[in-house]
């Protein structure tokens, strides 16, 4: 026994959109990390998932989903609207977006992920967004509490990784804590698989190279972890997996085609796998319902089923009625992005596409099945 080196670290890595149907044929890291399981993910984007590995609570316990909801009241993009007077080859360019989301977050101190997306100027006004506190700190959820409240109230010693920095900068942050010895818990943060998987899809040869490359990064992490530390336990996690795009539907066309008027009939908002509706009167509810029981690609999600999969807000928050695009079929436009990709997530949860992984080199505690277990796994992996 090496008197220098302390007794027990937890790792936990978080690679967004790692899928078990993106490791499926591959052999990432298998020698190493050979417990391996599927979770079951929840519905949403990563704006949802997050929160819930974070916490361990459904979306609708921790009030996170998808970014923007309708709500004019406590709107805070009120100001935002003279912009709809600009053309819009200038403002829906996406650096034109980035730049004043990157305005906007600052002018309101926003310390959460803040993203426009491609929400129009016209009725920006109408929508509050979700995310407007650092998921990754104590307090940052909207409502209950997330696995930073328990390791600060509980005086845990822990690195995380902060996620506005590159994979790269998070890898250097963790290795230079580890080689403190004074941490006993850590999560690091890698989020660009999630970008290669939506811009090439999980067949190609680029995710193999990815993968190759996030190995011989963790290698090095464990290898230098076992330097320091008597016990090393390392856990791999993602939040869900990713779906290849087959079919594009212009959803938003055929709801503009009805001749209703948004905002004074309906709200809608469109993210890249699902409508979400507001309706202001009842005529707009019928006719938008009956136009979407016709669309083959998509279904309604009844009540119940909303129920089931922890989606059901009060006040219906996210939408009255939520119109869910079939596994592969992307919304283009959409109010998320204009131009077409190969990979996109935010299906159902019982696409096989949409499974998250869990890998690590020890059996993990109390039998994780879905991705809000991994909330009680670093829990229990820190004493939290
Ligand atoms: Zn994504």
């Amino acid at each position: 026994m090496n008197d220098n080196k302390a007794p027990k670290i937890s790792i936990v890595v978080f690679i967004d959109a790692l899928g078990w149907e993106v490791l499926k044929g591959r052999h990432f890291m298998e020698t190493q990390l050979p417990f391996r399981r599927k979770l079951r993910s929840v519905f949403g984007f990563s704006s949802a998932c997050i929160p819930s590995i974070l916490t361990g609570l459904m979306p609708r316990q921790h009030r996170h989903w998808s970014f923007f909801y309708y709500s004019p009241q406590t709107s805070p993009f009120k100001p935002l609207r003279i912009l709809r007077l600009l053309p819009r080859s200038l403002v829906d360019r996406g650096r034109v977006r980035n730049l004043i989301s990157k305005m906007i977050k600052s002018l309101y101190s926003y310390t959460g992920y803040f993203q426009l997306y491609n929400i129009p100027f016209e009725h920006v006004d109408k929508f509050d967004y979700c995310e407007k506190s650092d998921l990754f700190k104590p307090g940052g959820m909207n409502q209950g509490e997330n696995i930073f409240d328990h390791l600060s109230r509980a005086g845990v010693s822990y690195h995380v990784s902060d996620w506005r920095d590159s994979e790269e900068q998070n890898l250097e942050a963790l290795k230079s804590d580890l080689k403190k010895k004074d941490i006993s818990f850590a999560l690091l943060y890698m989020a660009s698989m999630d970008a290669l998987l939506h811009e090439v899809g999980k067949e190609s040869p680029q995710v193999d190279e990815k993968l190759e490359w996030y190995e011989k990064q963790l290698d090095e992490v464990l290898r230098l972890a076992s330097e320091q530390y008597e016990q090393v336990r390392v856990f791999i996690c993602s939040d869900h997996g990713m779906a290849t795009v087959h079919t594009h539907i212009d959803l938003m066309s055929k709801i503009e085609e009805l001749g209703l008027t948004f905002g004074s009939d309906y709200t809608a908002t469109y993210d890249s796998t699902m409508g979400r509706f507001w309706f202001h009167n009842q005529g707009a509810r019928e006719r938008i319902t009956e136009l979407l029981e016709l669309i083959p690609l998509g279904r309604i999600l009844p009540l119940g089923e909303l129920q089931q999969l922890g989606c059901d807000f009060e006040g219906d928050q996210y939408g009255e009625m939520i119109f869910l695009m079939d596994a592969g079929v992307l919304i283009v436009p959409s109010h998320m992005g204009i131009n077409p990709i190969t990979g996109m997530h935010g299906y159902h949860p019982d696409d096989p596409d949409s499974d998250a992984s869990l890998l690590s080199n020890a059996e993990p505690l109390n039998d994780p099945q879905a991705i809000t277990d991994v909330f009680h796994l670093m829990r229990a992996e820190s004493g939290a």
